[in-house]
């Protein structure tokens, strides 16, 4: 009982938060707009798609054999055309920050795919399922985001499988089977195993390096000067800052006004189970979650 109620009130926080969003969005809506409510509009609130961003096309992205994309990669599989971009976020579900920015895609009708670290997920699953209850994709990038470059096989096969099985287990229509590394570091020993699992690997060609700038303007100036000269490519940013939620209206914008085209990106086929593979076990480490590092 006592732990019911401990279990309870861990959980209530979360729920008051939720319910005050709702109250805080139906309050909005029944207000005229000002200049001073720069919040993204509520996400409940019917969206004129015809002229916002929206998706130019969906890309069914085969993941047999796995496959890399981005330009770190020698030889990665062709995925867009000119002038087109795949939005990404990475390390949340985070439970306030996640809905701004699903807030913002969805005033410009568009998706993104979302890379989430599996205890993330376990701490915020109604984030999770959220996000691929409004039509964008999930992938994986670990269990406590560690650095695969400095861990034994067996540990990075667990930092693998556990967060793809949370994320099976939490997400009604499944996890994609779509991975990034943390820190973009990616021994080839691990590469393989993901080939072998059919797992596709997402490197980024354009990085907002919004886990390090503090202003929206920062955030457009990597934006923009990345994809301008790169004439376009997947972009990161991470669902788990606030300068983030706060910019990504702006990019969003900005996308449209130069006639970025959004590709969405969902998979051909679900992750295939793996029947050995250990449930979200993971040993916890000391130090909390932190993002220091880029990516
Ligand atoms: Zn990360």
């Amino acid at each position: 009982m006592r732990n019911a109620l401990l279990f309870a009130a861990l959980l209530l926080p979360t729920v008051a938060l939720a319910e005050d969003r709702v109250a805080n969005a139906a309050a909005t809506a029944e207000k005229p707009a000002t200049a001073e409510q720069a919040a993204p509009p509520a996400a409940k609130a019917p969206v004129d798609c015809k002229n916002a961003l929206g998706v130019s096309r969906v890309i069914e992205v085969d993941t047999t054999g796995g496959g890399e994309y981005g330009e770190q990669y020698m030889h990665p599989r062709p995925l867009l055309e000119k002038g087109e971009v795949v939005i990404t976020f990475d390390d949340g579900p985070h439970p306030e920050f996640t809905r701004q920015i699903l807030d913002a895609l969805a005033a410009e009708c568009t998706e993104a795919t979302f890379f989430y670290v599996g205890r993330m997920i376990k701490n915020f699953p109604d984030m999770a399922r959220q996000v691929q209850a409004e039509g964008h994709t999930v992938g994986t990038h670990t269990y406590t985001h560690r650095n695969l470059g400095g861990t034994s096989m067996g540990q990075a096969e667990q930092q693998i499988e556990s967060t793809f099985n949370v994320a099976e287990a939490t997400l009604p229509n499944g996890v994609a089977p779509f991975f990034r590394f943390p820190y973009l570091s990616d021994p080839q020993r691990v590469r393989d195993y993901l080939a072998k699992r059919n797992i596709a690997v997402f490197g980024i060609d354009v990085d907002s390096f919004d886990w390090r700038v503090r202003t929206t303007e920062k955030v457009m100036h990597n934006v923009f000067t990345g994809l301008d000269k790169k004439g376009g490519g997947i972009i990161l940013f991470h669902d788990i800052h606030a300068n983030t939620a706060k910019s990504i209206p702006a990019v969003l914008a900005e996308l449209k006004k130069r006639s970025y085209k959004v590709v969405h990106l969902v998979p051909k086929s679900r992750l295939e189970a793996v029947a050995a593979a250990e449930p979200t076990q993971v040993a916890p480490r000391r130090r909390a979650h932190r993002h220091r590092r880029a990516r």
